[in-house]
C-alpha cells in the first residue's frame, strides 16, 4: 500500500490557515475601527476648531458689543457663548491625551482666563452702566495680548491635536501597514515553511512509499517465487511422475515393439501360476520367428527392426485384447492366454495358435517394398498348470515344444508333451558333440550321390551330401544336424570344411581316376552372406588345382529369400567365374519364380516330394512337365531329385527333364564306392541294360 500524505499535518495546516485568516480579518476589522474612530475625531476636531474660533469671536463681539452697546442681549449673548467655547474647549481638550496639547491648553487656559476676569470686569462694568470701562478694558492691550495669546496658544494647541491625530492616523496606517506587511511575511514564511514541511513529508511519504513499493515489490517477488518454486515443484514432481512411469514403461515393456518385455511377462506368469487351476487353465506360447536371423543378416539390422515390428502387430492382432503377447528378446515372443471355459479347450488354444500362424501368410512390406520373406512363426505351447508349477518350468516346457515345433518343418504349432525333453536333452548333446567334431574334423565325410543325364544315361556330376560319424552314435544325416549348425553358427565351418573337401576329392579323382564330373556342394545361406565367400572358393580351387566349373554350387529357394547385396555379389562372381549354379528343392519353398530370372543359375533341381507323386496323379505330373518346359524356356536344365523308381525315371525322361538324382541309380556313396560305382556304370553291358530299360 502507497504512503498517503499525514492527515492530521493536513488538519493542522487548515487550522492554521483558518486561525491565521481569522486572526487577519480581526485585526482589519480592528484597523478599520480605528480609522473610522480616527477619523471622526479629526471631523469633531475640525468642527470643534471652527467652533472655538467662532465662539471666541462671538464672545469678544457679544462683549464689545455689550460694552457699546450697553444691550443686556449681548452680555446674555456673551454668558451663552462662553459657556459654549468652554464645552467646546473641553471638547477639544478631550480629543487628546498629549502633555503638548495640555501644555498648549495650559496657557490657552491662562490667557482665556485673564480674558474671561477681564471679560467679566467689562461685564460687571456694564451691568453697573460702566460702559466706557468695560470698552477701556475690552480695548486695552492687556486684553488685547491676551486675546492674541489666547488665539495663538488655541492655534497651536489644535495644530498640536491636529498633528497628534496626523500622528495617530499615520500609526494606524502604519500599523495596518505592518500588519500587511507582517501577514504577507508571516504568509511567505508560512508558504516557504509549508513547502519546506511539505517537501520534507513528501520526502518521507516518497521515501515510505519507495519503501513500501519496494516491500510490495519483494512481496509480489516472495509470492511470484513462491509461485515460480509451487509450479517448478508440480512441474518437478510431473517430471518425476513422468520420469518414473518412463521408467516403469521402459522396465516393462519393449522400446522397439511397444509390447510388453520378459519382466513383465514373467511376473504375469507367475501370477498366472499362481492363479491357475485344474479348472482355470492358462496356455503359455512361445513363439519363435523362423528365418529371422538370415533376413536379419540379409536385408539389414534397419529392415530386421521393421521386420519385428511389424511382426509384434500381427501377434497382437492374433491374439486379440483379452490376452497378452510380449517379446522376450530378438525373435522370440510369448504369449499368455486364459481358458475360461471348463476343461481343456483344445479348439480355442489352436485357434489362437492358428490365427498367430495365419497372421503371417501376408507378406511383410519393409521400406515400402513388399518381400514374400520366410519368415513363419514356430509356436511352443505349454499349458498352466499341467506342464509346470513354476515360470522356469513352464518356460522351459514351452521352449521345448518350440523346438519340435521347428523340428516338425517350422511354421507350426506344438503342445508340450513330456517325451519332447528327452529330445531336448539329445539337442544339447548333439550341439556339444558337433562342436568337438568341428573341432577334429575327422568324424566328418562326404558322401556322392550320383546325378545321370537321362538322354545318355551318363554320370554327369555328384552331389557332395555331408555325414558326421559320430564315434558313439555312428552316422548322423544333414537333416539332423544341418539345422543346428545353421542355428548355432557353426555351417560356417562346417562348409567351409565341404568345400576344400569337396574340391580335394574332385583333384583326387581328376588325377586317379580321370572323372569328369561336376561336384555340387550345397551352400548355406549364412556363408553366401559372408565377403570373402567368393574368394574362399577361389582359393578352394587354386589350392587344388581345379577349374571353376568342376564345382557347382547348389542354393535353396530359402536362402535366397532377403538375399542383401553382399550375397547377390558373391553369386553373381561365381556364375562368372564360371560355377554351376543349381536352384535347389525348387517347389518347397516360396517358388518364386522371379528369383529363376534375377540370379544367373543353370540348373533348377525339382524337389524330391514333387517327384515321389509325380505318378500319383495328372495334376502332379503336369505340374513337374510344366516347371520342366519353363525352366528349358529360360535356359535352365533340369535335374529331377529323389527319383527312386524307373517308372518316374521314364516319366522325366519323357518330359524332358535333362539329369536326375536319386536310389533308383544310386544312395549317396563314399568316395570309393563312387570310384566302383562309375567303374561299373561305366561297363558297356551296363550301358546297354540302361538303354535298353529306357
Ligand atoms: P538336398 O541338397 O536336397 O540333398 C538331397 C537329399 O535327398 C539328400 O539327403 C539325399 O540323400 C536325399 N535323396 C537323394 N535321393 C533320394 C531318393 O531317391 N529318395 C529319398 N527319400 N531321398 C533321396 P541328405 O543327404 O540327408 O541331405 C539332406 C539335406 O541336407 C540336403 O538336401 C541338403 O540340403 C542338406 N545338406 C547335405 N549336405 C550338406 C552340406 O554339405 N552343406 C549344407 N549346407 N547342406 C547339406
Ligand atoms: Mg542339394
Ligand atoms: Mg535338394
Amino acid at each position: 500500500m502507497i504512503a498517503r500524505f499525514p492527515k492530521k499535518i493536513t488538519l493542522l495546516a487548515a487550522f492554521i490557515t483558518v486561525s491565521t485568516i481569522a486572526v487577519v480579518l480581526l485585526m482589519f476589522y480592528n484597523y478599520y475601527q480605528n480609522a473610522i474612530a480616527n477619523e471622526e475625531r479629526s471631523s469633531a476636531l475640525q468642527a470643534l476648531s471652527a467652533e472655538i474660533t467662532l465662539y471666541d469671536e462671538q464672545r469678544t463681539s457679544s462683549a464689545l458689543l455689550a460694552a457699546y452697546s450697553g444691550d443686556r442681549q449681548w452680555v446674555r449673548r456673551y454668558n451663552a457663548v462662553k459657556v459654549d467655547l468652554t464645552r467646546a474647549f473641553d471638547n477639544t481638550l478631550a480629543l487628546s491625551s498629549s502633555k503638548a496639547v495640555h501644555d498648549a491648553a495650559k496657557s490657552t487656559e491662562d490667557a482665556n482666563a485673564i480674558l474671561v476676569e477681564m471679560e467679566t470686569k467689562a461685564i460687571n462694568a456694564i451691568e453697573s452702566g460702566d460702559n466706557k470701562t468695560a470698552i477701556a478694558v475690552l480695548n486695552a492691550h492687556q486684553y488685547v495680548f491676551q486675546k492674541n495669546r489666547y488665539g495663538s496658544g488655541m492655534a497651536s494647541m489644535l495644530k498640536l491635536i491636529t498633528k497628534q491625530r496626523q500622528q495617530e492616523y499615520e500609526a494606524i496606517h502604519s500599523r495596518f501597514r505592518n500588519l500587511v506587511l507582517g501577514v504577507v511575511a508571516s504568509l511567505c514564511l508560512g508558504a516557504f515553511l509549508w513547502l519546506i514541511v511539505y517537501r520534507v513529508i513528501d520526502m518521507w511519504r516518497l521515501r515510505l512509499n519507495s519503501e513500501v513499493l519496494k516491500r510490495e515489490k519483494a512481496e509480489t517477488r516472495i509470492r511470484e517465487m513462491n509461485a515460480e518454486l509451487e509450479l517448478r515443484v508440480k512441474e518437478r514432481t510431473e517430471e518425476l511422475q513422468q520420469t518414473q512411469d518412463k521408467l516403469t514403461h521402459q522396465a516393462n515393456y519393449d522400446e522397439l515393439t511397444g509390447l510388453p518385455n520378459r519382466r513383465y511377462i514373467l511376473n504375469h506368469l507367475s501370477k498366472v501360476i499362481s492363479d491357475a487351476s485344474e479348472k482355470h487353465q492358462f496356455f503359455v506360447m512361445l513363439i519363435d520367428l523362423d528365418y529371422f536371423k538370415q533376413v536379419n543378416d540379409t536385408l539389414g539390422h534397419a529392415a530386421g527392426d521393421e521386420l519385428l515390428q511389424q511382426a509384434a502387430q500381427r501377434l497382437k492382432q492374433a491374439v486379440g485384447s483379452d490376452n497378452i503377447v510380449a517379446r522376450l528378446g530378438g525373435d522370440e515372443f510369448l504369449a499368455v492366454s486364459e481358458i475360461a471355459a471348463e476343461g481343456f479347450c483344445e479348439q480355442i488354444k489352436t485357434n489362437i495358435a492358428n490365427q498367430i500362424l495365419q497372421q503371417f501368410k501376408t507378406p511383410f512390406i519393409l521400406g515400402g517394398r513388399t518381400y514374400n520373406l520366410p519368415i513363419s512363426p514356430s509356436i511352443g505351447i505349454a499349458v498352466v498348470p499341467n506342464d509346470g508349477s513354476s515360470v522356469e518350468q513352464i518356460m522351459q516346457n514351452a521352449d521345448t515344444a518350440m523346438y519340435a515345433a521347428k523340428d516338425h518343418g517350422r511354421n507350426t504349432a506344438c503342445f508340450y508333451v513330456p517325451e519332447m525333453k528327452m529330445q531336448n536333452k539329445d539337442n544339447a548333446m548333439l550341439e556339444s558333440k558337433l562342436r568337438s567334431a568341428i573341432s577334429t574334423k575327422d568324424q566328418f565325410q562326404l558322401y556322392y550321390q550320383p546325378q545321370i543325364d537321362l538322354a545318355s544315361n551318363q554320370v554327369v556330376g555328384v552331389e557332395a551330401l555331408l555325414r558326421w560319424i559320430q564315434p558313439e552314435d555312428g552316422l548322423i544325416l544333414p537333416d539332423q544336424f544341418i539345422p543346428l549348425a545353421e542355428d548355432t553358427g557353426l555351417i560356417l565351418e562346417i562348409g567351409h570344411w565341404v568345400l576344400f573337401e569337396a574340391a580335394r576329392q574332385t583333384r583326387e579323382w581328376q588325377d586317379n581316376h580321370n572323372f569328369n564330373l561336376n561336384v555340387s556342394i550345397n551352400v548355406a545361406s549364412q556363408q553366401l552372406t559372408q565377403k570373402n565367400f567368393f574368394n574362399t572358393v577361389e582359393q578352394a580351387f587354386q589350392e587344388h588345382g581345379i577349374s571353376s566349373d568342376c564345382i557347382g554350387i547348389e542354393i535353396t529357394e530359402s536362402s535366397l529369400i532377403g538375399c542383401d547385396s553382399i550375397s547377390n555379389q558373391n553369386i553373381s562372381s561365381l556364375s562368372e567365374y564360371g560355377v554351376k549354379l543349381s536352384l535347389d528343392d525348387f517347389g518347397t519353398g516360396y517358388s518364386a519364380l522371379s528369383y529363376l530370372k534375377q540370379y544367373p543359375f543353370d540348373y533348377l533341381k525339382i524337389d524330391r516330394s514333387f517327384i515321389a507323386t509325380i505318378l500319383e496323379g495328372n495334376s502332379n505330373a503336369a505340374l513337374v512337365e510344366g516347371i520342366i518346359n519353363m525352366s528349358h524356356n529360360i535356359n535352365l536344365k533340369v535335374v529331377g531329385e529323389g527319383t527312386e523308381t524307373l517308372q518316374q525315371c521314364e516319366l522325366l525322361r519323357q518330359f524332358g527333364c535333362d539329369i536326375a538324382q536319386g536310389y533308383y541309380y544310386s544312395n549317396p556313396l563314399p568316395s570309393h564306392e563312387l570310384v566302383k560305382f562309375m567303374q561299373i556304370w561305366e561297363k558297356p553291358e551296363v550301358q546297354d541294360l540302361l538303354r535298353k530299360a529306357s
